[in-house]
């Protein structure tokens, strides 16, 4: 007589029935095992790609040593009148190179330093 247990499951990758050996199989054949593996493996990396994408924006404006006002507006969270703003009062200074303005870094950097 056999000792084995055998657990009626439903595979979680193709949802067939299969008799499972252990409480914790999940799936009916090591194909299934190997594909979901893969399946979870990639929206891994999907998740990943999002979420560095994102930062790297951030990061590489911060490695930029000179910003034009879109960046130093995704840099500091605000409008473009309100870094046009602190240019007029002279909070910022700006360069202005033909019809755009930059920006340093390190004046960004300056007005947490006060
Ligand atoms: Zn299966």
């Amino acid at each position: 007589m056999s000792s084995n247990i055998r657990i009626e499951k439903t595979c979680m990758y193709c949802g067939e029935f299969f008799i499972a050996k252990t409480t914790v199989t999940k799936y009916c054949s090591d194909n299934c095992a190997k594909r979901a593996y893969k399946k979870r493996k990639r929206q891994e990396k999907l998740q990943t790609v999002d979420t560095s994408s994102s930062s790297t924006s951030v990061n590489g404006i911060q490695s930029k040593d000179f910003l034009s006002i879109q960046d130093a507006c995704k840099l500091l969270g605000t409008s473009r009148w309100t870094i046009y703003r602190m240019i007029d009062r002279k909070q910022l200074t700006a360069a202005k190179l033909g019809r755009r303005t930059i920006i340093r870094r390190t004046e960004i950097d300056k007005l947490f330093q006060a």
